[in-house]
C-alpha cells in the first residue's frame, strides 16, 4: 500500500504525517544555509545545451539589452526565436490537479514504494551536496531526477523505460527546451511525473546579476507552466548547482523547494550507458540511498535506464515518489512576455521542424 507523507518545510505550519510514517521534522528548523556557489564547469564544461541548439548567445543578447524589474513590462525572453508556433494561453489555466497514475500493468515492475507530498512553503532544500536540514529518504530509497528536457527521442525513451517499471520521477525541464518542444513535456505530465523547473536557459545563475537570474528563473518557471498547459511544482534545480544565498533567498520568498542532489550520476561526461549505471549503482551501493541526478536529455542515459531501473530492483532499491503539496504559483508578467513572445512568433513562423532540423543527435 501506498503510504503518502507531507513532508513540513522550513515555514511551514503543520505537519501531517503519513500511515506508518515514524519521522517528522521541526517546523522551527531553517532551511540550510546556502554554501558558495558550486564548481558549475561540471555540468557546462560539456557545453551540453548550447552545442546543441541551435539559437544566438541568450547571455549576449542579455548583456545587450537592460534588464527592467517589475512593475515595467517585461522584455521578451531571450533567444525565443526558435519556439514553437503554438498558441499560448492568454490567461493561464488553473492547476490540473493531481497528474494521472495509471495502474502498473508489470508485475515484476520496480514501481513505486513510497510517495512523498512536498511542502515548500520557505523554499526548503534537498539534496546532501548541498542541503542538510531534510534528509528524508529512508535507507534504500531512491528518488529518480532528469534534467535539461524534454528533447526528442530521448526524453520519451526515458519515460517508457520509466513507464515498463512503473517508476515515477521528477523532471526539471529547461524552459527554452520546454518551449521548443511542449507536446514532450505534456507528456511528461500525462505520465504522472512530478515537474520542476531548471531556468530558462540553463545559465549559470551564480555569475549573473540578481536580476538577470530572477528573470532567468522566473521565465523557466512561466515557460513550464505555459508548455505544460498548467502550473506543476515549485520545485528548482540550478542549473549546474550554481546558488548564490541571495537568489535560495528569493526562491524561499516565492516558496519554491530547492533540488541539489545527494549522487551525482555524471551522466554528461560519458556517451558509454554502462558507465551510466556503474556510476549511479556504485554511488547507491555506498551511500544506501539517496536523490540521484540524471540527464533525460542525455542519450547515454535514456539508453542506460532499463537496465539501470533493473538492478535497483535487483539490489532492493526502492523508489520514492516526489510530489508537491501546492502547484507553482507563475508570476502574471512573466506569464504574459512569454504568451506575447510567443505570439509574436506565430504570425510568420513556419512549423520549427521546418527550420531547425537536428542532423546530429545528443550522444
Ligand atoms: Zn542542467
Amino acid at each position: 500500500m501506498r503510504r503518502m507523507t507531507v513532508l513540513a518545510a522550513a515555514a511551514a505550519a503543520s505537519v501531517t504525517l503519513g500511515i506508518g510514517v515514524g519521522w517528522m521534522l521541526s517546523p522551527k528548523e531553517p532551511a540550510a544555509p546556502a554554501p558558495a556557489a558550486r564548481a558549475v564547469e561540471r555540468e557546462l564544461v560539456t557545453g551540453t545545451i548550447a552545442s546543441r541548439t541551435t539559437t544566438s548567445a541568450p547571455a549576449a543578447e542579455a548583456a545587450a539589452q537592460p534588464r527592467q524589474t517589475q512593475p515595467q513590462p517585461l522584455p521578451p525572453p531571450p533567444a525565443l526565436m526558435a519556439v514553437r508556433a503554438e498558441p499560448a494561453p492568454a490567461t493561464m489555466p488553473r492547476p490540473s490537479g493531481r497528474a494521472l497514475n495509471p495502474k502498473c500493468e508489470n508485475p515484476d515492475a520496480l514501481g513505486v514504494s513510497r510517495t512523498v507530498a512536498i511542502d515548500t512553503a520557505g523554499g526548503p532544500g534537498f539534496g546532501a551536496e548541498q542541503f542538510k536540514a531534510y534528509d528524508f529518504l529512508e535507507p534504500g530509497e531512491v528518488v529518480l531526477t532528469f534534467d535539461d528536457g524534454p528533447w526528442p527521442n530521448n526524453t520519451p525513451a526515458v519515460l517508457a523505460a520509466l513507464a515498463s517499471q512503473c517508476v515515477k520521477a521528477t523532471f526539471f525541464p529547461i524552459g527554452k527546451h520546454s518551449s521548443w518542444h511542449p507536446e514532450i513535456l505534456k507528456q511528461v505530465v500525462a505520465k504522472g511525473h512530478t515537474v520542476g523547473s531548471h531556468s530558462w536557459s540553463h545559465a549559470n545563475l551564480g555569475k549573473k546579476s540578481f536580476a538577470e537570474a530572477k528573470d532567468e528563473i522566473e521565465y523557466g518557471i512561466s515557460a513550464v507552466a505555459i508548455s505544460a498547459g498548467a502550473p506543476q511544482a515549485p520545485f528548482f534545480r540550478f542549473p549546474g548547482l550554481s546558488q548564490t544565498p541571495e537568489l535560495t533567498g528569493y526562491l524561499a520568498e516565492r516558496n519554491i523547494g530547492i533540488f541539489s542532489t545527494d549522487l551525482d550520476s555524471f551522466d554528461f561526461k560519458t556517451k558509454n550507458p554502462d558507465k551510466v549505471i556503474a556510476a549511479v549503482m556504485t554511488k547507491l551501493d555506498k551511500r544506501g540511498k539517496g536523490i540521484v541526478l540524471l540527464h533525460d536529455f542525455q542519450h547515454s542515459t535514456a539508453v542506460a535506464l532499463p537496465a539501470m531501473l533493473l538492478q535497483l530492483k535487483a539490489k532492493g532499491f526502492k523508489i520514492v515518489h516526489l510530489t508537491a503539496k501546492a502547484s507553482v504559483t507563475s508570476l502574471p508578467q512573466y506569464d504574459a512576455a512569454m504568451v506575447k513572445a510567443q505570439a509574436g512568433q506565430t504570425a510568420d513562423a513556419r512549423p520549427t521542424a521546418s527550420v531547425v532540423r537536428t542532423i546530429q543527435e545528443p550522444q
